[in-house]
């Protein structure tokens, strides 16, 4: 099944013809060989039928935690429309959505028995027989739905948005996964389920209209529409342009158990000026935000998976913490000058280029050449910060020499330097602790793409493929009942492999 990306893609590669300086092939080292077999796929998910993905929903005992942390409790009778319902069912209204595709046919089918029985019946197993003899004979309409939506859900926003987050971190963790074992996956070859990856996506709103009112070219007749205000353009790399909101999500999943993912976190995104949307953080700031956050509650995650968004800028205060943070290189970085090993009998050029130490040297014809040092392993060391070294050989006709070179932001790195005005040495944007391009670098960036299809399949979720609300916080409302589903299945059935069992 293939979809569009919605996602910009953000590499642009200057083409290697371009540039002034030639790059040697990698070496065989600790990041691989060329000549490794890539790993075989992991096994496909089967499909589930909607009554079995509506009944693993039901059963999630985390739903109604959810509820009883998020959202106040019923008050009874107060002023304004009577509501007929608990909030546990608004809330289970919510996430069927992405079920049944929009909240018209979610309603249509809680009219049915077949549906609302399976929700009472459910009830009584989690609240008791009194909760669940107390629900009304059908479930609620649609315009119920709108009222507790609109004046209820969409007040409480970051509320459900945390104690949502909280307790999937808390599901991925009961699950065996974000664990730290001793002689489990090392730094450069992580556990499947000690990384967590991360994608951003533009969802599109229910119409694309940009204007509340557009008057038809011929008969002057005004037509007016509903614009959602929050959405806007991004152009992809390959120039499409895409309409709607922006949204970051982390998970993690297991190796080759179908139906493992846990969605650990989900935020609504800015991706206009700031100016324009005060109210949310920018991609990278909102992807360190949330990673320190599960880091805390979660310490035995070894890696961070994600694109080229995330720069050494971003890459810095997590690699601080003491994990493995990959993402694709950026293109379009020069040759940074980095070591000199100078004595009597030789000297060495060292310099970052993309992402790892090289020597220089010059071609006959005048062009500079590096030759990518091995790399015999990625060391780390952990005291209040992190601080990660490539041991590295620099082969020498006068014997090989030995070196560690810091791979992580240094204090040094921070400073001014007074001629440029500017940080002395971007350093994790230079190199980078799993050189891109190596076995064990797409290893990691191929973990990633369960974040695409997790995306594609969010939106494959509902009619025309756009997300039934308007405005970001609404979708943002849809896209953690969305997960409320994906992670009701992951507890039911990606049950953890019996290598994990402890
Ligand atoms: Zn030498």
């Amino acid at each position: 099944m293939s979809t569009p990306r919605k996602r910009p893609r953000r590499t642009k590669k200057k083409p290697a013809k371009d540039r002034t300086w030639l790059i040697g092939p990698a070496p065989d080292d600790a990041f691989g060989s060329a000549s490794d077999a890539p790993p075989p796929p992991g096994p496909e998910a089967p499909p589930l039928a909607i009554d079995e993905r509506f009944e693993h929903l039901l059963e999630n005992p985390d739903l109604y935690t959810a509820v009883r942390t998020a959202l106040p409790a019923r008050k009874p009778q107060s002023v304004g429309r009577p509501s007929t319902h608990p909030p546990y069912v608004y809330f289970l209204f919510l996430c069927a959505i992405s079920v049944f595709g929009s909240a018209r046919s979610t309603a249509c089918h809680l009219q049915r028995d077949m549906w609302w029985g399976a929700v009472r019946e459910a009830v009584r197993r989690h609240l008791g027989p009194e909760e669940a003899d107390a629900l009304a004979p059908v479930g609620p309409s649609r315009s119920q739905w709108n009222y507790f939506f609109k004046n209820h859900l969409k007040k409480h926003v970051p509320a459900v948005r945390d104690a949502s987050r909280d307790l999937w971190i808390r599901q991925a963790l009961d699950m065996g996964m974000l664990k730290e074992t001793r002689g489990r996956g090392s730094w450069i070859y992580p556990e499947r389920d000690q990384v967590i990856h991360g994608d951003a996506t533009v969802a599109a709103p229910p119409s694309d209209h940009t204007h509340h009112e557009t008057a038809d070219e011929e008969t002057g007749e005004i037509r007016r529409h509903r614009v959602d205000d929050d959405a806007s353009h991004t152009t992809e790399g390959g120039g499409r342009k895409v309409y709607g909101n922006k949204f970051l999500s982390l998970a993690v999943r297991a190796a080759n158990t179908p139906h493992s993912r846990v969605i650990l976190a989900l935020e609504s995104i800015r991706h206009k000026s700031r100016a324009r949307d005060p109210e949310r953080d920018d991609e990278g700031t909102a992807v360190v935000r949330l990673v320190q956050h599960i880091l805390r509650t979660a310490p035995g995650i070894r890696a961070f998976t994600y694109d080229t968004a995330l720069r050494g800028v971003h890459r810095a205060p997590l690699i601080a913490e003491g994990i493995v943070v990959f993402t694709p290189q950026h293109g379009g970085l020069e040759p940074h000058p980095l070591h000199q090993r100078r004595s009597k009998k030789c000297t060495h050029k060292l310099y970052a280029v993309e992402g790892r130490a090289c020597e220089w040297r010059l071609t006959v014809d005048g062009k500079a050449y590096y030759t990518p040092l091995p790399v015999d392993e990625l060391e780390r060391r952990k005291e209040n910060f992190a601080r990660f070294y490539h041991r590295l050989t620099i082969p020498c006709p006068e014997g090989d020499h030995g070196l560690r070179i810091r791979v992580d932001e240094t204090k040094e790195d921070r400073e001014i330097d007074p001629s440029t005005k500017k940080q002395r040495f971007n350093r994790t944007e230079h190199l980078r602790q799993i050189a891109p391009g190596t076995v064990a670098g797409n290893r990691l960036k191929g973990f990633r793409q369960d974040s695409e299809s997790s995306h594609s399949r969010f939106d494959q979720s509902y009619p025309h493929k756009r997300v039934p609300a308007y405005g970001a916080n609404a979708a943002l409302l849809i896209y953690i009942g969305y997960a409320w589903v994906n992670n009701s299945i992951s507890r039911a059935l990606g049950r953890k492999p019996a290598d994990l069992a402890s």
